[in-house]
């Protein structure tokens, strides 16, 4: 990992001081839900925080040495007091099998005589049935257990789970703070770190994939097609197949941004934009139709965001979209 991904985000500083202030109070929960929106480092924190628990010399800041052969251990992965589980596939489920793995290996004692600790990353995607194997251990935790459940959405998760976890919220760091984050990390490509930001609603990390993903490339692309289609130079199917392969949450999350641009245009001709580099072009589209069509188009765009969350066709949907573009022909 590059230097800023590993340890602590400037943007933790209070959730740490929180948990070092409660450790050294020797009042740490044994179960804390981490929420809040992907792409803050949520992940991070609870690495670093684990590194810290099972570290012998931390820090005065209470971050982990990086030397002792505990951290040694943590940074190669191998450390037997340490577990993080996930789903086995990208888009699968955290089953019911990896849950009573989790809880078979955290009830035994430490190999350290310290802390044991679990990670359920993203915990949303327990299935219930997983969910509820772990409920029974986070009513009786062992009593040198720390389990981190962590979520950007924590209402996929049981209330009675919820309810048995301290609650941690990460909010996405002020503007200044998480741009000069990215110009350090992109480098030469730091003039990119303003609508990458805009993009990624503020969140650091996932801008910075953002960046590593082109992203702010097939956003060109797709506003000039949205343009083409404005001008009757495109036809709205040929256009989905072509953007079928790219993420539809992403589309819709564009097309959501670039409509309120174009409402917060048709109010003042200088309104300050989430889109400022695509001003001319906004302003044009902004100009070309009815601001009611505007707002029904945004209805349609939440409706679409609504339905990704089930199996459905996703062509179907971005037709459908581009077919309705409010500023076409
Ligand atoms: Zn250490």
């Amino acid at each position: 990992m590059s230097e800023g991904l590993s340890g602590l985000l400037p943007w933790h500083s209070a959730q740490w001081d929180a948990l070092v202030a409660r450790r050294h109070a020797a009042a740490l929960p044994h179960a804390l839900l981490l929420s809040g929106p992907e792409g803050l480092g949520k992940k991070q924190f609870a690495r670093a925080f684990s590194q810290a628990l099972l570290c012998a010399a931390p820090g005065a800041d209470g971050q982990a040495c990086q030397r002792c052969p505990a951290c040694v251990m943590f940074n190669a992965d191998t450390h037997p007091d340490y577990q993080r589980i996930a789903p086995k596939e990208e888009g699968k489920a955290i089953g019911i099998d990896q849950v009573r793995e989790l809880i078979a290996w955290i009830v035994l004692k430490s190999h350290a005589a310290g802390y044991k600790i679990a990670l359920v990353a993203p915990a949303g995607r327990m299935t219930m049935e997983a969910a509820n194997a772990l409920l029974k251990t986070l009513e009786e935790p062992p009593d040198h257990s720390l389990l981190m459940l962590i979520t950007d959405r924590p209402a996929l998760l049981p209330a009675t789970v919820r309810s048995r976890c301290q609650k941690m919220t990460f909010t996405a760091p002020g503007h200044d703070m998480a741009a000069a984050w990215l110009r350090r990390q992109l480098g030469d490509d730091a003039q990119s770190a303003g609508p990458l930001l805009a993009l990624a609603g503020g969140a650091p990390l996932r801008a910075l994939r953002y960046a590593r993903e082109g992203v702010l490339d097939q956003r060109a692309r797709l506003f000039n097609d949205m343009l083409r289609l404005a001008r009757g130079e495109a036809d709205p199917v040929a256009l989905a197949a072509v953007w079928d392969d790219f993420d539809l949450r992403q589309i819709v999350h564009m097309l959501s941004n670039w409509v309120a641009d174009m409402v917060r245009l048709q109010t003042a001709a200088q309104a300050p934009l989430t889109n400022p580099d695509l001003r001319t072009g906004l302003a044009a589209l902004a100009g070309a139709c009815p601001g009611k069509r505007l707002y029904a188009y945004l209805d349609q765009l939440s409706e679409t965001a609504r339905l990704l969350d089930k199996p459905l066709n996703a062509r179907l949907l971005l037709e459908d979209l581009l077919i309705a573009w409010p500023a076409a022909r």
